[in-house]
């Protein structure tokens, strides 16, 4: 366990991070919003449940060298405990690595498959004020864990022409999973990210976003920044790599931005 702090949660708040579109910045938002929590004294866990791994690396981690993963943890194998691990950035880690690809066809074999994530993690809810689950690019059997684990789920689309495809599916998943399994499923806000002010498309779409969405979509805009596609070869989140990068920045005004909404809320 790292960090600790005066929060206010009892019991975690757990986001998903997902949009079965790739490469939308879902890992680049789960790495760098869970680093800008733990920077504002909140206690935060990181659960990279993609089998790229690609949370893994970016936190520094070697994921051909993980001992225990996520995948040991939903296949009954591991602990929460035994699989988290600690990171530089006061924050912890449920890794993944490719073994997690045998885990989404052998969930499916398991008696109430859709619940094991949560299941998982009932006994550390009250170890974190947040843990935040980067979702894989698709709508599979992972991503359903992830949604009936979570309370909210946060949905980073790139402003660009093919957007807002695609985002109706992942609005009908969250609204199954919340029509049946889990009632308290919200979701918790649109982030635009990779975001250039120069291009017109990209206002066109974002303008889109606001008309229908409303206050579901975060203010703060994440912009595109070099700083933040090279971070992850570093194996740091960005505000160790360059804390004064527009990116950096974006992340840490996202994260604040994320606890208000939730003061509100409650
Ligand atoms: P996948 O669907 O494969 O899991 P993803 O949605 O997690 O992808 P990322 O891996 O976060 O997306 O981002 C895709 C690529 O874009 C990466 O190379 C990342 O470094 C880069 N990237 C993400 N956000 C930004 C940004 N704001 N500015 C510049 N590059 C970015
Ligand atoms: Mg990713």
């Amino acid at each position: 366990m790292t960090g600790s702090n005066a929060a206010v949660l009892s019991s975690a708040t757990v986001l998903s991070i997902s949009n079965q579109k790739g490469g939308v910045g879902k890992t680049t938002t789960s790495i760098n919003l869970v680093a800008s929590l733990a920077q504002l004294k909140h206690r935060v866990l990181l659960i990279d449940l993609d089998p790229q791994g690609n949370a893994s690396t970016g936190c520094g981690l070697d994921k051909n060298e993980l001992e225990i993963s996520v995948y040991d943890v939903l296949v009954g194998d591991a602990t929460m405990q035994e699989a988290i691990v600690s990171t530089a950035f006061d924050f912890d880690v449920l890794p993944a690595n490719g073994d997690l690809t045998a885990a989404s066809v052998e969930l499916l074999n398991q008696p109430r498959k859709e619940y094991i994530l949560k299941t998982a993690l009932a006994p550390i809810l009250d170890q974190y004020d947040f843990i935040i689950i980067d979702c894989p690019p698709s709508l599979s059997m992972l991503t359903v864990n992830a949604l009936v684990a979570s309370d909210q789920v946060l949905v980073p689309i790139q402003c660009e022409y093919y957007a807002l495809e695609g985002l109706s599916d992942l609005l009908d998943t969250i609204r199954q999973v919340s029509g049946s399994i889990n009632p308290t499923l919200s979701v918790g806000g649109i982030v635009r990210t990779m975001y250039d002010m120069r291009n017109s498309l990209a206002n066109d779409v974002s303008a889109q976003l606001l008309k229908h969405f409303r206050d579901g979509v975060f203010r703060t805009i994440i912009p595109r920044n070099v700083r933040l596609a090279e971070s992850p070869s570093h194996g740091e989140p960005v505000w160790v790599y360059d804390r004064s990068s527009r990116g950096a920045i974006a992340y840490m005004a996202l994260a604040k931005e994320l606890v208000a909404r939730q003061k509100e809320a409650r």
